[in-house]
């Protein structure tokens, strides 16, 4: 996740997703948005670019079926830590772990998959973590679909912007 991707509210303030910075810019410039958050990059003149943005306009659920499954969002989910070992990695060091093996019938899905480094991912092979003698390194963890509002907050806390927006939406 680049500094320059915008987060976007919809009228009602509820999260949307997140937009390219260009897009943010023109939806502000045409007053389509309002920034909420601007970001330090100056765009012109003192025209800074937005961080997060509310649409003026009520539009199409982008989060209607919840947050999709895929790898991106799952290491967003787990916040880039290997699960198994605890430690946090670059994204090209992560890999998706089937916690039931694929060849078993492990299926791409919220519940049956986590975040792993490539050294637990081997080590655990196509076995279960009871199988293997492992287990998630964060006690009590269960792998599960994160709500919009959890996973927008999970976004925001590896930006350091959590603060910021949960006292603009009035949360604890
Ligand atoms: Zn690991």
């Amino acid at each position: 996740m680049t500094s320059r991707t915008v987060y976007v509210f919809d009228i009602g303030f509820q999260f949307l997703g997140t937009i390219d910075w260009r897009r943010a810019a023109w939806l502000v410039a045409s007053n389509r948005a309002e920034s909420l958050v601007d970001s330090d990059i100056p765009l012109r003149g003192d025209f800074l670019l937005p961080k997060v943005i509310r649409l003026l306009k009520a539009i199409r659920r982008m989060y209607r079926h919840g947050v999709t499954w895929n790898r991106r969002n799952l290491f967003v989910r787990d916040e880039y830590n290997c699960v198994y070992c605890g430690k946090n990695f670059p994204v090209s060091e992560l890999t998706i772990d089937h916690v039931l093996p694929k060849s078993r019938g492990g299926v791409n899905s919220w519940e049956q998959t986590v975040s792993a480094c490539k050294p637990c991912n081997n080590r655990k092979d196509n076995r279960t973590p009871h199988e293997a003698g492992m287990s998630f390194h964060q006690h009590g963890f269960r792998p599960h679909a994160p709500t919009v509002m959890e996973f927008f907050l999970t976004l925001l806390r590896q930006e350091g912007l959590d603060g910021v927006v949960k006292e603009l939406l009035g949360l604890p």
